[in-house]
């Protein structure tokens, strides 16, 4: 690493906190932020020098890019506090290459790894109070990128802004979830920007999920986008499927993102004796299986929820309920899964990293 910035960031910190203010038992998620946020913004070509700041609104040019052409990319993160309050995040590097990739497809700088990582930890070093013990307790992080320049002249912008901002949240139960499967709308397309983490990829998503919402469903599980006959994601999180005892996952690629929660839950399942095929499901096999009973269980993969178990599905007019199942592969895998990253089992992939 050549530059190091974060060796000389800024720090200004908030003259009270509002911690005391916060229900952490009663939290809805992303709706409350702790009391600093990181700012790093890059310009004439170069980033500048990062600073951590009290959480509050800004400025910027209401020709800013931004607005006009949705150059906006982010992640999404959790710490995580241990019985002995160290915090912990989980797989950093891969949260840091993936934001690089989605930077790379929306013509945004890249950013350096002592922002990034560097960045987080800062951060959340100064914020520790914030990452509650307990499991489902948990700190979120939105790492995020923004193009800031200003004009409307449909080109990239030369001036951006880095951010992380971290929101408290318990783990959440989505209650019963049922899903749509897409026969018109896609989520991605080959040559698309579905696999990177940009902000556009979820507007385009609210339209139909509106329509599948008044039709008593919460998600939509995503097909490809020529055929609509394979099966690729789960509203905004990587889907699994369980027939007999095999697990069906597709493969990540241009249309479907390569989520840290999807590749995680296949190394513990194969790990542990659960056979994982990496390959397209294609919707004809889930109707036959659910058809024939060996359709077990559909659950849904991302940080925010971790897993989230899907009790039916909706095809052609069709409704098709999933058996209830005691010791699910769902839950099994989200036990292993939150164990290791609340330190409560051994780290034997080396997946946690120390703040
Ligand atoms: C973020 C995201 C996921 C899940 O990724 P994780 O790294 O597991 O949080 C899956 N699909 C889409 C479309 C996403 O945006």
């Amino acid at each position: 690493m050549s530059s190091n910035l974060i060796n000389e960031i800024d720090i200004v910190k908030a003259n009270t906190s509002k911690i005391s203010s916060v229900d952490f038992e009663n939290l809805t998620f992303g709706n409350i932020f702790t009391d600093h946020m990181l700012i790093c913004d890059f310009k004439e070509g170069a980033w500048q020098k990062p600073i951590i700041k009290p959480y509050e609104p800004f400025m910027i040019d209401p020709s800013a890019k931004v607005f006009h052409y949705g150059q906006a990319i982010f992640e999404g993160m959790k710490a995580y506090k241990d019985e002995s309050d160290d915090v912990w995040l989980f797989r950093p590097d891969e949260n840091f290459k993936r934001f690089n990739h989605s930077a790379k497809r929306l013509a945004m700088p890249k950013v350096t790894e002592d922002i990034f990582i560097g960045g987080l930890k800062a951060i959340l070093d100064l914020e520790r109070e914030w990452v509650k013990k307990g499991k489902g307790n948990t700190l979120y992080i939105r790492p995020f990128m923004i193009a800031i320049g200003s004009g409307v002249i449909a080109q990239p912008s030369t001036q951006y802004r880095f951010m992380i901002i971290l929101s408290p949240a318990r783990s959440y139960y989505s209650g019963e979830v049922k899903v749509i499967i897409a026969e018109h709308y896609s989520r991605a397309a080959n040559g698309g920007i579905g696999a990177a983490k940009a902000a556009g990829n979820y507007s385009a998503q609210f339209y139909p999920t509106k329509l599948a919402n008044e039709r008593g469903f919460q998600q939509i599980i995503w097909t490809d986008d020529a055929t609509h006959t394979k099966l690729e994601e789960a509203g905004t999180m990587n889907v699994f499927f369980r027939i007999n005892d095999t697990l069906y996952t597709a493969p990540t690629g241009e249309r479907i993102l390569d989520g840290v929660t999807r590749k995680s839950l296949i190394d513990i399942a194969r790990r542990d004796g659960i056979d994982v095929e990496v390959r397209s499901l294609l919707v004809a096999e889930l109707i036959e299986a659910a058809k024939d009973g060996s359709l077990k269980e559909i659950f849904g993969a991302g940080t925010a929820a971790v897993v989230n178990p899907i009790v039916g599905f909706s095809y052609q007019d069709n409704y098709y309920e999933l058996p209830k199942m005691d010791n699910s592969y769902a839950s099994q895998l989200k036990e292993k899964l939150t164990n290791i990253q609340y330190k409560l089992a051994e780290d034997t992939f080396g997946w946690t990293v120390k703040v």
